[in-house]
């Protein structure tokens, strides 16, 4: 097949754009995916004990987006689920994102009154409070209050995570779990929230399922696709390319790092198997010290599955982050962009240098170096296909 359209990586940003190029533009679209799988990130599989285990660590679907569930609801059916985190707070099991429930479990009852009754009246019910912003509030109880959920819950699972105090890093990321004045003890509160009955993988094989589409799975696209910067264009097996090219990886490794390399967190899993139910939460976050628990979370992968099929055996994820390093024997994974500016400085020089290649499109979580849930990646592409950027 000689393709229209070259989309590099099978996460979700490359196979919406595969899927709309090949089954709403008509093209022929060539997928180059360097793992073995499609999926990307969302990967996911049945694994021994029958549980379906996320490859790449926890992924829940939440999103307040419509558009993205039509989308999606095109390819698979789905099942509710709601998810909940626990946390071993100062030694107390208690829901994340701290709320009243946890106020509750972390201190004596008149004192927990009293709390719970600052916060309601300096911010009102149901209002999510950035631990940063907490932190600021004039009144001393509720700044003490602030301090103990700042050290027990942000700040070694924040110096574990990324290396670096919540201070040092962009407010929003840990924005992204505030402290919640309500009873209400999910993680998330997105309008819509639910799982894929096959699993993501199901959803990824049926949009790539098309007549136009080509997958190359274990081709990394540098083997046969080259960005000639010297002459702003593209070349693919030795030819110039001049359809689109989207490219969802990281941008200094497709260019072999001619500005240096940009920084990612990388994780790695340790996986166990238990004859039984492990914990009590799909998800349990040790917002401990390092030295107590080197690691920040483990997701109890049969959890996130229908009741009904779950089996009796169980297998968990225990999460370390680490630094990342592209050749390294580990943390060889780039999973998270860094939310800093001297690194968007950085990756902003990268953008500069692809800018004369007009063909070319960078999209997602790593080719933006932006800290995208799913249902904001699938958004950006369906919106960047709307709007005919590349045709
Ligand atoms: P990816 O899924 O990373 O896909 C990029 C693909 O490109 C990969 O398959 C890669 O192999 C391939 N590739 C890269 N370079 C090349 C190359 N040179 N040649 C060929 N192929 C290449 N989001 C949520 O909404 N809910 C969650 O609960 C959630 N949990 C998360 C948990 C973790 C631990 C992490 C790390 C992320 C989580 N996310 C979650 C975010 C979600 O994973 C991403 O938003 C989404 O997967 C991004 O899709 P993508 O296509 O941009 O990137
Ligand atoms: N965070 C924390 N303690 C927790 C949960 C989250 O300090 O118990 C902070 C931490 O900095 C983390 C960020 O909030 O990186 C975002 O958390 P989220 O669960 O959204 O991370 P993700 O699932 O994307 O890894």
């Amino acid at each position: 097949m000689k393709p229209e359209v070259i989309v590099i990586g099978a996460g979700f940003a490359g196979s919406v754009m595969a899927e709309r190029y090949a089954r709403d533009g008509g093209k022929r679209v060539l997928v180059l995916e360097k793992r073995a799988h499609i999926g990307g990130n969302m990967y996911d599989y049945i694994d021994e004990n029958g549980v379906r285990r996320h490859q790449y660590g926890p992924h829940i679907l939440h999103t307040n987006s419509r558009e993205v569930i039509d989308y999606l609801s095109q390819f698979t059916d789905w099942y509710p689920y709601q998810h909940r985190v626990l946390g071993l707070i100062n030694g107390v099991v208690a829901p994340i994102p701290f709320n009243l429930t946890s106020i509750e479990r972390s201190f004596p009852k008149e004192k927990a009154d009293r709390l719970k009754q600052l916060l309601i009246d300096a911010y009102g019910m149901e209002k999510k409070v950035p631990i940063l912003q907490l932190r600021q509030h004039p009144n001393p109880e509720l700044n003490e209050l602030a301090e103990y959920i700042y050290e027990h819950v942000f700040l070694y699972y924040t110096m574990k995570q990324w290396g670096q105090t919540p201070e040092e890093i962009d407010p929003a990321v840990t924005g992204r779990v505030p402290v919640h004045i309500s009873w209400d003890d999910r993680y998330f509160q997105d309008t819509y929230q639910m799982m894929p009955l096959h699993g993501f993988t199901g959803i990824f094989e049926n949009m790539l399922k098309h007549e136009k589409i080509e997958v190359r799975l274990n081709t990394d696209a540098k083997s046969c696709l080259k960005v000639d910067l010297e002459h702003h264009r593209i070349l693919f097996e030795g030819e110039e390319f001049t359809g689109p090219v989207i490219f969802t990886g990281a941008i200094d490794d497709l260019l072999d790092y001619p500005l240096g390399e940009l920084p990612y967190r990388s994780l790695e899993f340790e996986i166990q198997t238990h004859p039984d139910t492990y914990q009590q939460a799909a998800t349990v976050n040790y917002p401990t010290p390092a030295a107590q628990h080197p690691f920040t979370r483990i997701t109890e992968y049969k959890l996130l599955m229908p009741a009904s099929e779950q089996p009796q055996a169980t297998t968990i994820a225990i999460e370390l982050p680490m630094a990342y390093h592209h050749d390294a024997p580990r943390g060889n994974i780039p999973y998270y962009p860094i939310a800093r500016e001297d690194c968007r400085r950085q990756y902003e020089a990268y953008c500069e240098l692809i800018r004369p290649i007009s063909n070319l499109l960078l999209l997602g979580r790593l080719a933006e170096y932006k800290y995208y849930n799913m249902d904001a990646i699938i958004a950006k592409a369906l919106q960047c296909y709307n709007s005919g950027k590349l045709r």
